[in-house]
């Protein structure tokens, strides 16, 4: 098969293609331009996307057995391997993500879909020493329907990790994708059904959160919700779902450290404190928006990062420079808006980016900024901005660095830069986060590590082994056979 952009695009529900009378446009953010149009699904289709993937349950789908599950997705990960470059470009014009990002998330979502092959048939319940004459065991079983709400910033990793593990477990899925970026969801739908993929197991409604979103968050027919996205709809949608008593991932924001001690390989580390601020224009839940650097290093460092800013440059997704654009224009006004406060509040610009020439006028871009010397308290180093903006914080001791890494609301990912094991055991306890990393930052993303976070960044865990346990429900059986 081969990936085909079409300029008019429909729903996904049991297995067919639905048109919709009501349309959103799809921009592409390096130029602005409208290329197209997406079905905006509406509560009704919500509704009839629930009851595919109900049927799917005790249909075909329902009847497969694991190992069988386990070789549709096998399948569909070499599927998505071969179609990696055409799923890259149609992921690049929609998120305006530098193409290199986007072939590596084409390839994160192949490599889900393996692991997750491979572990479908590996699932599986545990018997329970208990009285005599009894034998006790327990089954996994599946929720039954599971619904994941997406956001725009990494569709197809999102995908990878939330709704493959839905299926592998065994559960039917409805998808809600978001309203700037559904492309590959829709792509993803193509190449499910050329892989055979049971009608119903998978649906895909796209629209917008305050419509298709939020009937699918309330809807009484959905037994697990994994959102991802921003940690205010994140309570909204956990409340909607809450009124069934259903069970909810909440995959948030963040405000990442990364912490950096005298005894650093420095050279090592400067790529990672850099990159891991504007990957995707720093539209990453665990972008690493802040670099606490200990005192007798701070202005070396701080020297090099500002270099490292300088030689930054910007431009549209196809050009596959460092920076792509923000995903709107809406965005981009919400980070500048950010920017703007530190300059008004006298932060240092420790080094900025460069915008391309060539980059088109209608882009939604932005010079990628590293402000210096940032109060911990300040809300540039408090809030979640969610663009290439970086704050640079100088910290006195082990101490002072647990206690400043710790002082937001949220918890997703930290970075520790040091050559002293002890030290750096001792700061993955303290740090209240869901990942530490020691010595490098995100680990090349490797789905088979547990990810999620604490306080504002969210609950549950996606990725991993882990993940298949939050996408299945435990029966506990106790026979008395005398
Ligand atoms: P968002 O919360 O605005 O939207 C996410 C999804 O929710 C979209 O599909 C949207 O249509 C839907 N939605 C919006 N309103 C809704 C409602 N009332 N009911 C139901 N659904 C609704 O987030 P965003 O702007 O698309 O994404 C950015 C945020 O996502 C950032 O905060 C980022 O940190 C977070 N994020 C977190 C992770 C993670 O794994 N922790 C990953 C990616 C993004």
């Amino acid at each position: 098969m081969s990936i085909q952009f079409t300029k008019e695009n429909r729903l996904f529900i049991g297995g067919a293609w639905q048109r919709t009378d009501a349309t959103l446009p799809i921009e592409d953010p390096s130029t602005g331009e409208v290329i197209g149009t997406l079905a905006a699904g509406s509560a009704a289709d919500i509704d009839a996307a629930v009851a595919a993937a109900n049927a799917a349950t005790t249909g075909a789908w329902g009847k497969l057995t694991a190992a069988e599950r386990g070789r549709i997705l096998a399948k569909m990960s070499t599927a998505v391997a071969a179609e990696a470059e055409a799923l890259a470009q149609l992921e690049a014009r929609d998120v305006g993500k530098p193409l290199k990002q986007a072939r590596a998330d084409a390839l994160a979502l192949s490599r889900y879909l393996e692991f997750y092959a491979g572990a479908a048939d590996k699932l599986h319940g545990e018997t329970i020493p208990y009285l005599a004459d009894y034998t006790v065991f327990t089954l996994r079983e599946p929720h039954g329907v599971t619904a994941h709400i997406v956001p725009w910033n990494y569709p197809m990793q999102i995908i990878g990790r939330s709704v493959v593990g839905a299926l592998a477990a065994g559960n039917a899925a409805v998808v809600k994708s978001a309203e700037e970026a559904s492309l590959t969801a829709l792509a993803f739908a193509q190449i499910a059904q050329a892989c055979g993929l049971p009608d119903g197991a998978l649906n895909v409604v796209t629209g917008t959160g305050e419509e298709a979103g939020a009937a699918l968050a309330v809807h009484p027919g959905i037994h697990h919700l994994s959102f991802t996205g921003s940690t205010s709809v994140g309570a909204l949608v956990q409340a909607a779902a809450g009124k069934n008593a259903v069970p909810v991932t909440l995959e948030l924001g963040g405000k990442s450290p990364q912490i950096v001690f005298a005894d650093a390989d420095i050279e090592r580390a400067l790529p990672f404190l850099v990159n891991a601020g504007i990957q995707n224009a720093g539209q990453t839940c665990s972008a690493s928006s802040r670099i606490l650097v200990e005192r007798g290093i701070y202005r070396a460092v701080l020297e090099r990062l500002g270099e490292r800013y300088r030689a930054l440059k910007v431009g549209a997704a196809i050009d596959d420079l460092d920076v792509g654009p923000l995903i709107s224009a809406q965005q981009k006004a919400r980070v500048e808006s950010f920017r703007s406060l530190g300059c008004k509040d006298g932060l240092a610009v420790a080094g900025e980016g460069n915008i391309a020439a060539s980059a088109p006028k209608g882009g939604h871009y932005l010079a990628p900024v590293l402000f210096a010397d940032v109060p911990p308290d300040h809300v540039l180093a408090r809030e979640e901005i969610f663009g290439p903006v970086q704050v640079v914080i100088p910290f006195d001791t082990e101490e002072d660095a647990v206690q400043i890494a710790n002082a937001t609301d949220y918890g997703l990912v930290a970075g520790v830069w040091t050559r002293d094991g002890s030290r750096a055991l001792r700061m993955a306890r303290a740090i209240r986060t869901g990942q530490v990393f020691i010595n490098n930052y995100g680990a090349g993303g490797g789905v088979e590590l547990p990810f999620g976070g604490v306080g504002r960044s969210g609950h549950g865990r996606e990725k991993g082994f882990e993940a298949l346990y939050a996408f299945t429900r435990l029966k506990t059986v106790a026979a008395f056979h005398g």
